[in-house]
């Protein structure tokens, strides 16, 4: 597909923190625009002053920087098509709304919200408990289709408040076709007068979205499924408002699903299996809850926006691995299913395992530096590249190359206990008394050196190695499992090598 001039927009609400759906959405829409070299833009849809969250919008920024996933037209760097917050182009809607109350798809409706409620009571009590403001009831009820044109005039002049509806037609078939489902048709019996204008002044959601999608000239609507019920509604909008040959190409995204389950992922799931829901962590000041984000957790925005990209797309290949660039050449919404898309946590972590992995040592030394001196930790730079390159294959995140290799930081460490009991035998100190003065004899203390000198001290005393390597690993790292023990040796030097083996034969006792 050869597209031009494509723009696109992600339009959070600022209600609280951005789900990881919401960062998946705005990746998808960041993959199409630079794939079609296009524009994405990133609007604040904040016309719901109750529900405002103060520090959302920062939040939406920083996940964003994180990610790496840069709006080109955002409120932080408007283009031409400004503001970029809904609540500062509040004197932008209204003349819309004008245009459908004067050609007969709106019309005002004054009826209070203790007359609305009552009526839904009234309804709810005859059995008929889904009440909708539409082509039928509107006719009972206190607005421009059924007060005379004087009493309009004079309820208006009163200064009595009212909002602005649509008047959705009885019993017409509306059809679009999504770029990602197909054709859709709902009719128009299944819909209701939604509010487009409010007693406060500002527009709703529907409106405002489509005016703003309009004037900023929007080419591809790409959101979550969870806004399909409004897309016929939308259709209906830019019908209304002579837009329709404008009208952006609709596409719908499957939402993402708890792994265990078919509901939706939530932050309860998250907290309830161990894992991230939130691209950073968050801080509920009302509850003064914590929830916690992938990039404290340690993933690497790579990984992070990997695994995203695949819930719900993937590339048609086996092949699984796509930074940034990539996923930008791979993405097609041809790509994009129709159906749901666990969530795996399993995979997030393997995910990030492979980013760890195929870092360059140097790299890895540069991004462990800062926290192994928030953790005081004494080390070289020089043999911090070394540590990297031997401890990432176990590793995940790059506390674990610093946790996991603890041992080469420190001089004060305990023996796993475990091993001890296991392998620790009567003619161990012998044995390792002995390696150790031929480990003391060696001139050059190289990797190759040291499992030479280890491997003839194994066929000159006629055992395997399993009756010294785990002791002397023992002895150098405390610890039951790791990487090459040669190498280990190498990287702590013969001096240090040989004092951690005198400590182990004085310490260790069965
Ligand atoms: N403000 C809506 C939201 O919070 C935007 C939906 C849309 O993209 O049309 O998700």
């Amino acid at each position: 597909m050869d597209l031009q001039n494509v723009r696109v927009r992600f339009a959070p609400s600022p209600t609280g923190p951005l789900h990881i759906g919401g960062v998946r959405t705005a990746l998808y829409n960041y993959l199409f625009a630079k794939k079609h070299k296009g524009t994405f833009i990133l609007r604040i849809e904040d016309t719901d002053q109750t529900r405002f969250v103060e520090k959302a919008e920062e939040y939406i920024q920083e996940a964003f920087d994180w990610a790496g996933i840069t709006p080109d037209e955002s409120p932080w760097n408007p283009g031409k098509f400004g503001p970029y917050r809904q609540s500062e182009r509040k004197p932008m809607y209204r003349q819309y709304a004008d245009i459908m109350l004067n050609n007969g798809t709106a019309y005002l409706a004054f009826d209070t919200s203790e007359e609305l409620t009552a009526v839904r009571e009234r309804a709810k009590a005859a059995k008929m408990p889904n009440w909708q403001y539409n082509h039928i009831t509107r006719n009972s009820m206190q607005n421009s289709l059924t007060l005379s044109e004087d009493a309009v005039t004079e309820k208006i002049e009163a200064g009595i408040p009212y909002v602005i509806r649509v008047k959705i037609p009885r019993n017409e078939e509306v059809r679009f076709e999504d770029e990602i489902r197909g054709w859709v048709t709902v009719n128009t019996s299944n819909l209701d007068d939604k509010v487009l204008f409010k007693s406060d002044g500002m527009p709703t959601y529907h409106l405002a979205n489509i005016v703003d999608d309009h004037l900023m000239q929007i080419t591809h609507v790409i959101r979550g499924e969870e806004w399909l019920p409004s897309a016929p509604l939308h259709v209906l909008l830019y019908r209304y408002l002579g837009w329709e040959s404008t009208m952006p190409k609709l596409a719908h995204l499957p939402l993402i699903l708890r792994p265990d389950g078919n509901g939706k992922l939530s932050k309860r799931d998250g907290d309830r299996l161990g894992f991230p829901v939130f691209p950073l962590n968050w801080m509920d000041d009302a509850t003064g809850e914590e929830s916690s984000g992938y990039r404290e957790r340690g993933y690497f925005p790579g990984a992070f926006n990997n695994m995203l990209a695949f819930l719900g797309w993937n590339p048609g290949t086996n092949e699984e691995i796509f930074k940034l660039p990539e996923l930008i050449q791979a993405f097609s919404l041809e790509r994009v299913g129709k159906s749901g898309a666990k969530f795996d946590a399993p995979k997030a972590l393997w995910y990030q395992q492979q980013y760890l992995r195929s870092t360059s040592n140097e790299e890895l030394a540069k991004l462990v530096t800062p926290i192994a001196q928030d953790m005081k930790l004494d080390f070289e730079s020089n043999s911090l590249i070394s540590i990297c390159g031997l401890m990432k294959e176990r590793a995940t995140f790059l506390k674990d190359i610093l946790e996991e290799g603890s041992y080469f930081f420190t001089h004060e460490f305990s023996y796993d206990e475990k091993t001890v009991k296991k392998k620790w035998k009567e003619h161990t100190p012998l044995l390792l008394s002995d390696l150790k003065s031929e480990f003391e004899q060696m001139e050059e203390f190289s990797t190759d050196a040291i499992e030479t000198t280890f491997s003839e001290f194994l066929t000159k005393n006629e055992i395997g190695f399993g009756q010294i390597g785990p002791a002397l690993r023992l002895a150098i790292s405390g610890k039951g499992m790791g990487p090459s023990l040669f190498e280990i040796c190498n990287l702590l030097g013969q001096k240090q090598t040989i004092t951690r083996i005198n400590k182990a034969l004085e310490t260790i006792k069965i």
